[in-house]
């Protein structure tokens, strides 16, 4: 077959909205100072490193996982205080539950909601799976329109509201009874993302049984497992038995099993290194504060958007990356992140290599 016949066909057969789309880049990040995707930039120690090798070693790679992932289920259970009367759902990501709930409520005439800016990717798998996405927009100071919000939940009747608590990319914590509004007026699900709830100190995990239609959902990307792809849902019995039917038999294989269960008991580490991330982002946030030109925006992540001067954003990400330090412009994003560039809390050493660039390059 020709090319052109290979078009034509994929005209005719791909969805329109899919072939609309871009797939999701990722740029090389080899050589950089890595500080664009919200890692955790640190390592485990050598010993541990060892004794995880050993139970990687005693894995049956010639046997399908557990598909209940019964022990890892009862570790997370334990480190993250879930209520007993709350179920868990894993995912291969936050990214793969999302889809899953997506994939449950799609239909003709399904709308998700989100304000917005926020996390790309509830629009992304919504489009992916047929689902109409609406975004209410953030008040300037990327707060929440608590208004807006009720009206466009009033008039739309969305099967599903994400939000993002801390949100990303603006880095802030919403107000936390407004969410509660929002839960109260909602006519379908509301998942609050918890992605960065180890850099922060509020959760909604300890009203989930107060609001049978909140789901949370958490993963162990940003916590410093991300290379892992693990994430879990928590919420009532009855609606997790519902998405369980869309889940893949098997999505969580036996090395993520065993690795995060072997990791989550040693959870302290991950927390050590996570209470050296925020002390970071507090430094990080008073270096940028004194920064002539800079505006940034306070955050309960690990990361700290800011904005540049008019037109620069784009310019100083490049020579930036000149100078061999990758972090991420949202400029061209969301109208309300104009001029903006994210930068992810590195290590001591990562952020002032930064700092220095940035300063360089004002
Ligand atoms: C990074 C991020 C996720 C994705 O998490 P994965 O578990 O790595 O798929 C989900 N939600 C928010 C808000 C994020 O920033």
């Amino acid at each position: 077959m020709t090319t052109q016949g290979v078009n034509e066909l994929i005209q005719k057969w791909v969805r329109p909205e899919v072939r609309a789309q871009k797939a999701y880049h990722v740029p090389s990040a080899a050589g950089y100072v890595k500080l664009d995707a919200m890692e955790n930039p640190y390592t485990w120690p050598e010993p541990l490193v060892n004794e995880w090798l050993q139970v990687l070693r005693e894995v049956s790679l010639n046997r399908y996982p557990d598909p209940a992932a019964q022990q890892l289920q009862e570790q997370i259970r334990t480190t993250f205080a879930i209520p007993p009367e709350s179920a868990v759902l894993l995912g291969n990501g936050s990214d793969e539950l999302i889809q899953m709930i997506l994939m449950a409520v799609a239909g003709l005439g399904r709308i998700v909601l989100a304000p917005e800016p926020t996390f790309s990717m509830y629009k992304i798998i919504s489009t992916n799976v047929s689902v109409r996405y609406h975004g209410v927009p953030l008040k300037n100071d990327f707060s929440l329109d608590l208004d807006a919000t009720l009206r466009a939940i009033d008039e739309l009747q969305p099967a599903v509201v994400f939000i993002a608590y801390p949100s990303n990319p603006t880095g802030n914590l919403f107000s936390r009874s407004e969410i509660c509004s929002i839960i109260e007026d909602a006519p379908g699900l509301v998942v609050v993302d918890e992605a960065y709830s180890a850099f922060c100190d509020d959760s909604f995990i300890d009203v989930l049984t107060e609001y049978p239609q909140l789901l949370i959902l958490r993963t162990v990307s940003k916590l410093g497992l991300a290379g892992l792809r693990l994430g879990f849902l928590v919420g009532g019995r009855d609606w997790l038995h519902e998405l369980d039917k869309i889940r893949l038999p098997y999505n969580i294989n036996v090395l993520i099993q065993a690795s995060a269960e072997f990791a989550l008991r040693h959870y302290p580490v991950l927390l050590d290194q996570t209470r050296r991330i925020r002390a970071e982002r507090e430094r990080l946030a008073g270096a940028l504060k004194v920064l002539p030109g800079v505006e940034s925006f306070p955050s309960q992540t690990n990361f700290i958007l800011f904005r540049v001067a008019a037109g620069r954003a784009g310019e100083l990400f490049q020579r930036l990356k000149d100078r061999r330090v990758l972090i991420k412009s949202m400029h061209g994003s969301h109208p309300a992140l104009h001029d903006c560039l994210r930068v992810t809390v590195g290590t001591p050493e990562e952020n002032d290599a930064f700092l220095g660039a940035l300063k360089a390059v004002l």
